[in-house]
Order: structure tokens, then C-alpha cells, then sequence
């Protein structure tokens, strides 16, 4: 054991942590050049396309020390970086007693740099900084140097440099690894305990579960317990991941590596429950994970009814991979049976989505996405509304309260004042402004409405991309919104109800129903769309019905060319919802979010 490394690799989005995990995977010689492809880590399809890592990955290498010429196991795990994905970063410093911190040289330290650093020295990890991507002409070593001894506090000779890309200083990393941080503390003779890091379904295998050794040992065929509920199951195989599956015949103390076992259901065991043996339990759990709570709520809908089954399992196994993503059933009178569900950002929802169009083969509707309400009924009852649609009647309501987000941004200093602009257009309030030399880090608080949508784009956009953002949960606060509904043909579509603030709902409701209005394609009779506002008409707005026929083009004739043009309407249909005689297309769910 006291040859095994664990460690974590964090950093802020395209820093370099992907590139760096693949050249230490290469050095170690858990693949050949042949076996490594793009980027080995990422192996999501759309992780691949997208170029972020969404999940968190563990890969166990071996590594033959130079200066101790000793054979040290690593296991690492290479985090997410992106805002929306900050609680996978956690689940994975769980495992681990050091993190390598990898700042981009030509970038500087950023906002996702210091909040994974406040975590990982909370969680009393030993940190090791790199300053990578030296290679680039751009590289700025001197001023990133200076950033991290002032705002994190690292001596210049204590930072690594290296290069990813080029392999230079990785070797020097890996002897930082093996040297500073500890072994695990665990004790081999105690009974098991064992941390479930993640869990997720395989098409062939079942149940697959990341499991770190805490205390105690697992073998093949050991009976084992879940300890939140006490179920029993037998470890059918168990091994390690070096990044390829490796089979073997037990996991020891301090180690990280994979299990399946006879479970039935995805739910049988939870990342974050902890593990023990039947025969000898363990008395405690080990600290799991704080439940990460949703920000964003909207329903997802089969567009073809008959997919509801295979779209209701789609999401249960997904579900089982990622603790954030929350679904319960919801009925919507103008798009039939779906799942209310929760999600982290619009990324989040974005690549769930995709996930199972893609994984599962169904088309789906979405919703726009909305924030989850605090409701004070006048008889003093307080409820929570995640979906406009739900909304309390207004003559019932004593107070709407609307989430607050704290956010961190982080900024040079000549953005400051676009940023506090941008900040108050979005209703935020200033907590606190630090600067450290050339660097400004703002601290505002802003209705998680106005954050989950365009703000983070926003926000590079003004700072030509230098600007980064952190953003957590902070409390409800009174607000003054009010529920806008749209109707279709004089028909409430419950669908594209949504709560916008009262300041501006006049303007935005004329705005969205011209919006509506440009996304509905053109019918055989005219389509007519309004927006309501307390039972009040605010605008209206008309699609024109469809003068030709696509037939009459065929003057009757030929058959063949007539099927063939009737497909091609078809195919175009496909992607269209119909609600009772008119077919709206998928944007339209989304044009109330771009209100502005
Ligand atoms: P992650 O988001 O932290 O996982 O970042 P990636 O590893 O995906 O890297 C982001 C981008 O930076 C990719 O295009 C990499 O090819 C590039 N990159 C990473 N490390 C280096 C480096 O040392 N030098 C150069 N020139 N590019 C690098
Ligand atoms: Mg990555």
C-alpha cells in the first residue's frame, strides 16, 4: 500500500488536464500509440465532439521510479471542468489524498482554478501546481508565476512547468507524484470499506461500479453489503482500469478499480454509498457526497408516443451515472407523457438530451428550461414550483421567492467595468470586489435565472473570452415575477407557459409571441398565438395559412414523383410535435428563453 498513489487532476476548462492524463497514461505504458486514440480519457462520443470531459474517468498506471527505483501504482482520475460539472470534481478528490492543479500559461489562473483549489486544500489534499502548455509562443510563465504565489500562495519553485503537448516536464511531474503526495491511509485489516466513486450501465456487463478501497480488501465472489440499505450481493468479477479493462482477483486496501455484481437495478447501489463485507460489516459509512441539487428544471417529451418506455429506461440508466440529473413523471396536456427533470446548466441538459436521442435512438421535445420557485400560499404553506405550468392561481399567492446565485467572477482588471454592467442588467447585487495585481475577482449576487441562461456567454463575449465564472446556490429571495401563458388557436399550450420578472413582462410578451410566431411554419389555415398575462391579452400574432398544396404541383400525373414528394414532407414532419391540428417545431419550445 505504500506504493499506491491516488491523485486527481483538476484545473479550469481546456487548461490542459485531458492532454496531460493521455501523456501520462502513454509514459506508463498503459496503451501503445496505436491504442491511443484522439484522446483516450474523453471517450464519451460526444465528450470526443464537444472536447470536454463530462464524466469523470479513472485509469490505474504503473510507474518505475527514477530517483526511488521503485514500481509505484497511480491511480488517477481525471475531472470534468466545466461550471455545470463542479460535482464530479468532488466525487473524485474523495478518492484521492493529492490533486495536480494545472494552470495554462497563457490563460493565468481562473475562476474554476481557485474554486477547485479552495476544495481540494478544504478536503486537506496535497496540491501540486503545474503551469502547463510552456510550449506556446503565448505563453505568459513570469505573470502566470506571479499569479499563483499571490493568489494561491505557491513559490515560483514549487510550480512545475510542462508541456502536455510537447511531453516536456511530464516525467518530472510523475516523480512530484510519487514523491509529495501520500499513500493511502487505510488499514488492511480492518473490515472493508469501500467508497462507490461512480456507477454506470454498460450495455453488455450490467452495473458497473468505481470503487476506492478505504479499509480492508474485496475479492472475486465475496459476499458484499450495501450499507445504506443493507442489500446483499456477490462480486461476480472485479478489476481495474489501466485505462483497458484488466480482470483480476481482488482489490486492496488503497486501491481504485471497478465491480460488478448480481444486481438487478441500475439503483442497487448509489455512487456515494459505501461498501462492506457480509461476514465482517464495517460499523460506519464512510462520508459520502453532499446531494447535489438541480438549478434548472424542464420537461423532456417522446415526440413519437410509442418511444415513452424505451425513453423512461434511457433515463433511469442515465440517472444511475449521474446524481444531479433528477426526472419525475409529468403529464402536459399539449405534449402527453414525460418526465419533469433537473439539471446542473443548460450544458447539462443540453448533453443529456443529446445523450439519449443519440444512445436510445428517440426523439425528444424539450421544454425551455426554468429555476425552481419558493411559494408562500396565503393559508402559509410553502411550496416548491418547478414548472410554470404548476404555478399557484395568483389569488392564492402571498410571496414568489426566486433562487440567488453567488457568483465568482474572475477578471483582468479592464473588464471590471463592462462586467458590473452586465452584473446589474441581470438584476445582480455586489458583494465584494478584490483585486490581486492585474486580476479583479468580483463576488455579485444574481437571480439564477438570469445565470443559467446567456450570462456565461455574455460574459465572454464583453471580456474577449478572459473572464471567467463560478456560480453555487446561495438562498430564495422575494421576487416579483408573474406567470406568462401562450395560446395556440385560442388553446392554452401548458408547454410554453413560463415565468418571467414583472419588470419588462409587457415588452417580453409582445417580443415572444412574435417570436413564436416566426418559428411556426405555415399550416393549411392560419394559426393565431397570443400572450396572457393574469387572464389579461397582452399581444397576438398570426401565422398565415398555407396557400399551396405541394401536390397540385404533380398536375395529377405521375404516382412515383407524387409518394416521393409526400416522403419529403414526411421527413420534414418528423422533427415537428403536433398539438391537436398544428405542428410546432422543437424551437419554438425555446424561443421564450431568448426573450431579450
Ligand atoms: P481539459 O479541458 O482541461 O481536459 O483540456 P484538454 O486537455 O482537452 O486541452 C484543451 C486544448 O488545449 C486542446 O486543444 C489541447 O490540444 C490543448 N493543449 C493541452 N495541453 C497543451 C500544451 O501543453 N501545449 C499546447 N500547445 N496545447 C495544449
Ligand atoms: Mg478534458
Amino acid at each position: 500500500m505504500k506504493n499506491i498513489r491516488n491523485f486527481s487532476i483538476i484545473a479550469h476548462i481546456d487548461h490542459g488536464k485531458s492532454t496531460i492524463s493521455d501523456r501520462l497514461i502513454q509514459i506508463c505504458g498503459g496503451l501503445t500509440i496505436r491504442e491511443m486514440s484522439a484522446q483516450v480519457l474523453d471517450s464519451m462520443d460526444i465528450e470526443k465532439e464537444r472536447g470536454i470531459t463530462i464524466k469523470a474517468q479513472s485509469v490505474t498506471i504503473n510507474y518505475v521510479s527514477k530517483i526511488q527505483k521503485k514500481t509505484f501504482q497511480l491511480n488517477f482520475i481525471d475531472t470534468p471542468g466545466h461550471v455545470n460539472f463542479s460535482y464530479e470534481v468532488l466525487r473524485s478528490l474523495n478518492a484521492c489524498e493529492g490533486a495536480v492543479l494545472i494552470i495554462d500559461s497563457t490563460q493565468g489562473i481562473e475562476a474554476q482554478t481557485l474554486e477547485n483549489c479552495k476544495i481540494a486544500i478544504d478536503m486537506k489534499l496535497k496540491i501540486i501546481p503545474v503551469l502547463n502548455k510552456i510550449d506556446l509562443p503565448t505563453a505568459n510563465i513570469s505573470n502566470s508565476l506571479n499569479q499563483i504565489k499571490n493568489i494561491i500562495g505557491f513559490s515560483p519553485d514549487q510550480v512545475l512547468q510542462c508541456s502536455g503537448k510537447t511531453g516536456f516536464g511530464i516525467i518530472d511531474l510523475l516523480e512530484k507524484i510519487v514523491t509529495d503526495i501520500p499513500a493511502p491511509q487505510g488499514n488492511p485489516n480492518k473490515p472493508l470499506q469501500a467508497l462507490v466513486i461512480d456507477s454506470w450501465f454498460d450495455n453488455y456487463l450490467g452495473v458497473v461500479s468505481l470503487i476506492c478501497i478505504k479499509n480492508g480488501s474485496l475479492r472475486k465472489r465475496d459476499k458484499i453489503k450495501v450499507m445504506s440499505n443493507s442489500k446483499i450481493y456477490t462480486i461476480e468479477s472485479i478489476g481495474l482500469f489501466t485505462p483497458k479493462k484488466i480482470y483480476c482477483n481482488m482489490l486492496r486496501c488503497g486501491q481504485v478499480g471497478w465491480v460488478i455484481c448480481n444486481t438487478k437495478h441500475v439503483t442497487d447501489i448509489l455512487v456515494g454509498d459505501t461498501l462492506t463485507l457480509n461476514k465482517n460489516p464495517a460499523v460506519n459509512t464512510l462520508p459520502g457526497f453532499k446531494k447535489i441539487k438541480p438549478q434548472i428544471y424542464a420537461g423532456l417529451f417522446p415526440i413519437d408516443l410509442t418511444e415513452y418506455q424505451n425513453f423512461k429506461n434511457g433515463l433511469i440508466k442515465l440517472s444511475l451515472n449521474d446524481a444531479s440529473l433528477y426526472y419525475e413523471n409529468e403529464h402536459s396536456t399539449s405534449l402527453g407523457f414525460g418526465f419533469r427533470c433537473g439539471f446542473l446548466g443548460l450544458l447539462h441538459m443540453e448533453i443529456v438530451k443529446e445523450r439519449l436521442e443519440r444512445e436510445y435512438h428517440i426523439d425528444l421535445i424539450s421544454t425551455a428550461p426554468n429555476v425552481i420557485y419558493e411559494v408562500e400560499t396565503l393559508n402559509n404553506k410553502i411550496i416548491y414550483v418547478d414548472n410554470p405550468s404548476k404555478f399557484p392561481a395568483l389569488n392564492k399567492i402571498k410571496e414568489i421567492r426566486e433562487p440567488i446565485a453567488k457568483c465568482n467572477i474572475f477578471t483582468p482588471t479592464k473588464f471590471v467595468g463592462s462586467i458590473i454592467k452586465l452584473c446589474t442588467q441581470k438584476r445582480g447585487i455586489q458583494i465584494n470586489l478584490t483585486y490581486h495585481m492585474n486580476q479583479v475577482s468580483i463576488l455579485y449576487e444574481i437571480p439564477m435565472s438570469e445565470v443559467i441562461l446567456n450570462f456565461f456567454d455574455e460574459l465572454k463575449s464583453i471580456s474577449s473570452g478572459y473572464a471567467s465564472l463560478e456560480y453555487n446556490f446561495l438562498n430564495f429571495k422575494k421576487s416579483d415575477v408573474v406567470k406568462l401563458d401562450i395560446l395556440i388557436n385560442s388553446k392554452k399550450i401548458d408547454a410554453l407557459s413560463c415565468i418571467i420578472h414583472k419588470k419588462n413582462s409587457q415588452i417580453y410578451a409582445k417580443k415572444i409571441v412574435h417570436k413564436i410566431q416566426s418559428t411556426i411554419p405555415r399550416q393549411q389555415f392560419d394559426v393565431i398565438i397570443q400572450s396572457v398575462i393574469n387572464n389579461i391579452i397582452i399581444a397576438r400574432s398570426t401565422v398565415k395559412q398555407l396557400k399551396k398544396n405541394v401536390l397540385s404541383k404533380c398536375y395529377g400525373g405521375d404516382i412515383s414523383r407524387k409518394k416521393k414528394l409526400l416522403q419529403k414532407q414526411k421527413k420534414g414532419k418528423k422533427k415537428l410535435k403536433k398539438i391537436g391540428k398544428i405542428a410546432i417545431p422543437q424551437k419554438t419550445f425555446f424561443t421564450i428563453l431568448n426573450r431579450h
